[in-house]
């Protein structure tokens, strides 16, 4: 533990100069080409991002490639002192991490130092107790070659039969911009617990805090080779990663569109491919739910981190007796509550959206709820004295900040359910509320998408509560709360939202192969 007590981190953006880590070392990408990157609370520039191209990535695998036979082969124990280092120095830097986090994403540094950080720390001690505790082995003994005997296939009885999990190789980990850090940590901790080496592509929007990651896997004594992280965008960098004829796992989380590709070409090379993706998660609230919780609750659901969370519960379904009084809970408590502004204050709720890009694609998803007659409310606090301008669309201008992507707490209702923004991953501060009559619609609407993230039920019925969860077709379904989280469970979706299940010993399982081993005794 002595090597890797301390780290010094820039503790200023103006101070972070990004660059590659490849083979542990720092260097700029081949082309000499930096990306513009902008704080979105200002619309200012800050640190450039590498605009990385094939030759750092052909490095970078080349480093991890040559690490592989090393770390692989080195003891778990061993592996995980430097894992538990890592999560110290996470640690140890928090503040610093969520105040750079907050000024690259957006996200308030209030929920940065909260969450996304200390989960970072979470993942790296999570699999070095795993690793350290070897749970991954198992003997199953007789019992298949009995089973094979008894077929009369030509297998001896006496045969012991065992698996094995062994590390895969050179892992290629591509991140997208919500969670900036923690996406990255959350494959990055199980992939190299486990013996592998990687690339990380961090996504192009956020790259800041990644960058930082560099300097604490140095001083954790990550050997060199094995996390290279080559910054830059998806085509230019991203494409050739996963094509990459030495790599041979490719764990991506981002967008449906992206995945998709990303599937086609690494599926069409034979690599392991995990894939995470978007969501458009609905819930449906009984009106026999407590109403108050269900409201707060909701109210987080929609606008927490800027509604940038792809478990955001953007379509609420609420049933018709309690309707009117739900809406009227939920205008009356976000307009009190949710400040909108300086990601910096600890009294705002949420601040800008990440770039200038996603807020004219977030605005023109209520443009066309405008155009399609829905009724659309901008839940801002009249007597917010930050707050100048609210424009037709809903973008904020705020004092001080006037050059930021702030967009309004959006309320729409009067929706058809065929609408693109039913239909669609918003990943704002939108929310859709619509009616329902019965438990049966209330279920089919819930259904009728083509992702199947995130779910919830809201009812004081028990036996409602079971059985409507249980046919919710999504990978997280909560009864009576949203987005209650367990490392050890499995996390993924159904549909576009994805094919995999990541998260404690799913983790193990996608970032490991197994193979089954038959001794003749
Ligand atoms: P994105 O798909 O645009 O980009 C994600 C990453 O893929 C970035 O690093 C990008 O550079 C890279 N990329 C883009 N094109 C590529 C290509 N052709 N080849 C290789 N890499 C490529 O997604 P985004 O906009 O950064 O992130 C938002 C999306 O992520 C939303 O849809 C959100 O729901 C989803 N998301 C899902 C989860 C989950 O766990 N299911 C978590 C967070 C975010």
């Amino acid at each position: 533990m002595d090597k890797c007590c301390t780290v010094t981190l820039p503790t200023e953006m103006r101070d972070v100069k990004i660059q590659n880590y490849i083979n542990g070392e720092w260097a700029a990408p081949s082309s000499g080409a930096y990306l513009k990157n902008y704080n979105p609370a200002t619309g200012m520039e800050i640190a450039p991002i590498p605009d990385s191209k094939s030759a750092d990535i052909n490095n970078a695998v080349a480093a991890a490639k040559s690490a592989f036979p090393m770390w692989s082969n080195m003891p778990g124990v061993e592996r995980a002192v430097i894992l538990n280092c890592i999560a110290d120095l996470i640690d140890q830097n928090c503040e610093m991490l969520a105040k750079l986090e907050s000024q690259d994403q957006g996200k308030t540094v209030v929920s940065a130092t909260a969450i996304d950080i200390p989960l970072c720390a979470g993942y790296f001690r999570q699999f070095a107790k795993y690793v350290t505790e070897g749970i991954r082995e198992t003997e199953s003994s007789m019992k298949v070659a009995c089973t094979l005997s008894s077929i009369n296939m030509m297998v001896p009885s006496s045969q012991l039969a065992t698996t094995q999990h062994v590390a895969s190789g050179v892992a290629a980990l591509i991140t997208p911009w919500n969670f900036p850090l923690l996406m990255v940590c959350e494959k990055l901790a199980p992939c190299i617990a486990v013996g592998n080496t990687c690339v990380v592509k961090p996504t192009e929007l956020t790259s800041v805090t990644t960058y930082l990651l560099t300097h604490i896997l140095n001083a954790a004594g990550v050997p060199k080779g094995v996390v290279n992280i080559v910054f830059g965008s998806g085509v230019n960098a991203g494409e050739p990663l996963v094509k990459h004829p030495d790599v041979r796992l490719v764990s991506f989380t981002g967008g449906s569109v992206t995945g998709s590709k990303i599937g086609a070409m690494a599926g069409g090379l034979f690599k392991r491919v995990s894939l995470e993706l978007g969501g458009k998660c609905p819930s449906v609230v009984f009106s026999d739910c407590d109403l108050e919780h269900a409201i707060t609750t909701h109210i987080r659901g929609a606008y927490q981190n800027q509604g940038e969370i792809c478990l955001a519960a953007c379509r609420q379904y609420v049933q018709r007796d309690i309707y009117e009084q739900f809406l009227d809970g939920f205008r009356k408590q976000a307009r009190q509550e949710i400040c909108v502004g300086d990601p910096a204050s600890p009294k705002t709720f949420y601040g800008p959206v990440v770039t200038s890009q996603h807020m004219e694609k977030v605005t023109s998803y209520i443009r066309l709820a405008q155009e399609e007659g829905a009724k659309v409310e901008f839940l801002v606090n009249p007597n917010d004295p930050a707050i100048m301008n609210v424009s037709d669309d809903g973008r904020l201008t705020i004092k001080g900040l006037e050059g930021g992507y702030f967009i309004a707490p959006t309320l729409i209702t009067n929706i058809k359910q065929s609408s693109r923004v039913m239909q669609e991953e918003i990943f704002g501060p939108v929310v859709c509320v619509v009616p329902f009559d019965t438990e049966e619609e209330g279920i089919q609407l819930a259904n009728d998408t083509k992702y199947g993230l995130g779910a919830s039920v809201w009812t004081g019925d028990q036996t409602r509560l079971g059985r409507v969860m249980r046919q919710l077709n999504a990978g997280n379904v909560w009864g009576n709360s949203w987005l209650a989280w367990d490392d050890c469970m499995p996390f993924g979706g159904m549909g576009c939202s994805g094919t995999s299940r990541e998260h404690g010993p799913w983790s193990l399982e996608f970032y490991t192969e197994t193979k089954a081993l038959y001794t003749h005794r």
